[in-house]
């Protein structure tokens, strides 16, 4: 998507210091008056606006009126040639979230405007996975899809194991690209709202990248744990290289830890990579004391969470570190490793989550983005192995978006749960807010 700088001249407007001046420039000499300037401008205002000309020219971007519309923009990436029979990660997830989002009338045909599904994205480029993962991974991936074809299904060593097939290389582009259009969606829909602010609603959408295979546990030198590029990392370089947000704050409460992401981001003190995870769940990374490396010593939290921790805890959690932790980095945009596997119902773990623990981080990561980045957030879809509770789970987080009320009472059984450690919680929580001067 390369397309805002390089293929347009761009207007930039500083907002505040100048009103409504504008001024024109071309892509490079516009680079580099971004990079010289950033630092002042950030000081008035926190954020840049990109105005550009073409964009309702542009095929890969909604129409303007439906990002001046929209509340929820979702894309999907099914990657229904990446399957394997009887794996949890199947080609079956993301038709079944379609289909519950469908059932309860979560889309754009029972919503108009008010929820835009994207279609017209492109698949990422191999310079947009490169800034991620190395280049021999990505290239040695694109090699393997001939064997793949020819023996149906092949296993990669020493990755967790993932498997690919002959589809693998291109539908994980596709599910980057999905992540990387909504990006460039959720910052114009803020541009055209800011320039228009007067009269048009400033209720931001949020993104959600419904897309497969997952990202957070592929490491630069290659896939793991069923993950094949890491969507959201990826899709953070892109925030930075592509629209100047310096500042990047990601969220990850899929049950496993990201290690991908922690590792990608483990010395860059402008990515904040905050993981909540099962504690001695799968890879056994993401202790409590891993907080980043050289420059980015503090901008990596990791909260392992004893097994049987549930929406008490998660509450708390949200309140008394991440609220704290992400207004203190003050991002320019929030990214969102959305895994469902931490419901009571998921077959890989052992949390408590419920349908109404989604809805209430849907809802409080949704506030946070507009507190603290004008709404800019998008949610890439992580985990989430049984069908029923992943897609009541992403319906909730839509309706949480929307600011209608959870479905959740109707959804979840309370009766299955069973006391939180909410002492040992409170514990690590403690230990978090020690180590980090929370
Ligand atoms: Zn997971």
């Amino acid at each position: 998507m390369a397309f805002w700088v390089s293929n347009h001249v761009c207007k930039w407007r500083n907002y505040n210091r100048l009103g409504m001046e504008t001024r024109s420039m071309s892509s490079a000499h516009f680079q580099k008056h971004l990079i010289s300037t950033k630092k002042s401008f950030r000081k008035n205002i926190g954020a840049y606006v990109y105005c550009l000309y073409g964009m309702e020219k542009d095929p890969a971007l909604p129409p303007k009126q439906h990002l001046i519309d929209a509340r929820v923009i979702y894309s999907l990436a099914p990657a229904l040639g990446h399957n394997q029979e009887s794996h949890p990660e199947s080609s079956a997830r993301v038709p079944a979230i379609v289909d519950a989002l469908e059932k309860m009338e979560l889309t754009s045909k029972f919503r108009g405007s008010e929820i835009f599904e994207l279609r017209s994205f492109k698949p990422a480029s191999v310079d947009d996975i490169a800034s991620v993962h190395a280049e021999a991974y990505v290239s040695g991936l694109e090699k393997a899809m001939d064997r793949a074809l020819q023996q149906g299904i092949i296993f990669i060593d020493g990755s967790g194991p993932t498997y690919a097939t002959a589809m693998t290389f291109h539908e994980s582009l596709v599910a980057a690209g999905a992540g990387l259009a909504l990006v460039d969606s959720v910052v114009m829909s803020w541009s055209i709202k800011l320039v228009a602010a007067s009269n048009i609603s400033t209720d931001p959408p949020v993104g959600f990248a419904l897309i497969r295979p997952p990202g957070h546990h592929a490491i630069p030198k290659g896939p793991m744990g069923f993950c094949v590029f890491g969507n959201v990392a990826i899709a953070a370089r892109h925030a930075q290289r592509v629209h100047g947000l310096k500042r990047v704050f990601i969220i990850d409460f899929d049950v496993h830890h990201g290690n991908g992401t922690n590792d990608v981001f483990y010395d860059d003190p402008d990515i904040f990579f905050l993981s909540t995870h099962q504690d001695g769940s799968y890879p056994g990374t993401g202790k409590i004391d891993e907080i980043g490396r050289g420059a980015g010593e503090g901008a990596t939290l990791n909260l392992p969470l004893p097994g049987g921790s549930g929406d008490t805890s998660m509450r708390n959690v949200f309140d008394e570190v991440i609220v704290p932790c992400a207004q203190r980095f003050k991002p320019d945009i929030i990214l969102v490793s959305a895994g469902y596997d931490g419901h009571v119902l998921d077959p890989l773990a052992s949390l408590q989550y419920t349908t109404g623990t989604y809805y209430m981080l849907a809802s409080n990561i949704k506030q946070l983005a507009k507190d603290l980045c004008a709404g800019r957030c998008v949610f890439f879809l992580e985990g989430g192995y049984n069908l029923d509770s992943l897609s009541n789970s992403v319906v909730d987080s839509f309706r949480a978006f929307l600011g209608e009320p959870s479905l959740a009472s109707k959804f979840d059984d309370p009766a299955i749960l069973y006391e939180e450690p909410l002492n040992k919680v409170k514990q690590a929580i403690q230990r978090a807010k020690h180590l980090h001067y929370l």
